[in-house]
């Protein structure tokens, strides 16, 4: 006989519908009722788990979704209606052209032999390639070379057949600072630049794009048909810049428009008593000032918790905030648990999220210790249990 697996997992992440909802409108009221949002769930949906974020995002009305990878996008077609559509903004590999073309997936072209394969895969298939041309503006990362973009259009629509000219977008050097706003008004004029010549050949896009969250939020020139938009559905301010732009847009002192949609929740395995003077895990990095009682967490660096929250971090237990003694180990910490009454085993912990009044939030940019950063979340481990929630 062959037991069910029903092993306990040593931590699990909850995701707010609601949130997301709140998220989603705000953000589409911000960009207006003609541009497309395009969902971006690259690196496991930031952290949040592609499988069961992207059916949230789908029950907020939005059919179209992003990826970097084509691994990325297998998973997202398995879990989406049929008529949603997904588009691949970055690595691909030769060997999955077949896959991506066969399945209607969109992808990025950023180079002319990449252009000439598809179209090569598009006949063999008999199926349509479907592009989006990403020009080099100025990022210098990907990005077709302008000395390439006339041949690459005219090979578009000269096979029209088996090339559908989706888009033409491009990347932006980092919108959520304003220090580097000159490079983004010199990509912004570039990209145009790249339109009117497409309007001379008279071979125009279905798409534009260009924008993520922070340009979606803070430049409404950079708009177009469509922005791709990451970090603010998750409930982030891209940075403390595009904040302040948007507080000074609406004339805010605060807003509370964003909402973060995940918590990370796990529960006390064993408690401690430890004498004055003694040590509390690992080496000396942690010697008891008092005598006190600790509680050991079963989530450590190979869950995700950062080892750079040894003796630093916090998490939330009845309500309160008990600071992290020592290391973060492989799979477990110890937390001061010395003023909070009457703490069980059993009792739930918050790692982030919200107890009573105090919050462990998640930041997009460095407020260390106060929150948790977005690239801990971008890497939580995808064998944490996922669960929605209202
Ligand atoms: C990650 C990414 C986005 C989304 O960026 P956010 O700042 O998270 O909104 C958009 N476009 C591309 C090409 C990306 O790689």
């Amino acid at each position: 006989m062959e037991l069910d697996r029903v092993v306990k997992h040593s931590s699990r992440i909850e995701l707010s519908q609601s949130a997301l909802k709140r998220n989603i409108n705000f953000i589409q009221k911000k960009i207006g009722p003609d541009v497309k949002l395009c969902s971006v769930v690259k690196a496991n949906a930031y952290g949040h788990g592609i499988r069961e974020f992207v059916p949230m995002v789908e029950a907020c009305g939005i059919r179209h979704f992003a990826t970097a990878s084509s691994y990325e996008a297998s998973e997202v077609l398995d879990v989406t209606s049929p008529e949603t559509t997904i588009m691949i903004m970055g690595i691909l590999y030769p060997e999955d052209l077949e896959w991506v073309i066969g399945n209607g997936i969109e992808f990025y072209v950023f180079d002319y032999e990449r252009l000439q394969l598809a179209l090569q895969k598009a006949k063999e298939l008999d199926r349509k390639a479907i592009i989006h041309l990403e020009v080099e503006t100025g990022g210098n990362r990907t990005g077709l070379p302008e000395k390439d973009f006339d041949r690459a259009v005219h090979l578009l629509k000269k096979n029209g057949d088996y090339l559908v000219f989706k888009g033409l977008c491009t990347h932006l050097a980092g919108a959520e600072t304003l220090a580097n706003w000159f490079r983004i008004n010199k990509q912004k004029e570039r990209f145009a630049s790249f339109l009117k010549s497409l309007r001379s050949k008279k071979s125009g896009p279905e798409l534009r794009h260009m924008a993520s969250s922070a340009a979606a939020l803070a430049m409404p020139d950079t708009k177009y048909d469509m922005v791709r938009v990451g970090v603010s559905q998750y409930g982030f301010w891209p940075s403390p810049d595009v904040y302040n732009l948007h507080l000074m847009e609406e004339n805010k002192q605060n807003d509370q428009s964003l909402k973060r949609v995940l918590s990370w929740k796990t529960d006390v395995v064993h408690l401690k008593d430890v004498k004055e003077g003694e040590f509390v895990g690992y080496s000396t990095a942690f010697q008891a000032p008092h005598d006190m009682r600790v509680a050991v967490i079963p989530v450590g660096y190979s869950n995700g918790y950062s080892r750079a929250l040894s003796n630093n971090g916090h998490v939330l237990i009845h309500g309160k905030r008990a600071l992290i003694c020592g290391l973060v180990n492989m799979n477990l910490f110890m937390v001061d648990v010395s003023y909070i009454k009457n703490v069980q085993v059993g009792d739930e912990v918050t790692l982030i999220g919200r107890q009573n009044r105090h919050l462990i939030g998640i930041s997009s940019f460095s407020e260390f210790s106060k929150h948790i950063n977005i690239d801990l979340v971008s890497r939580l481990p995808a064998a944490i249990p996922r669960l929605t929630v209202k």
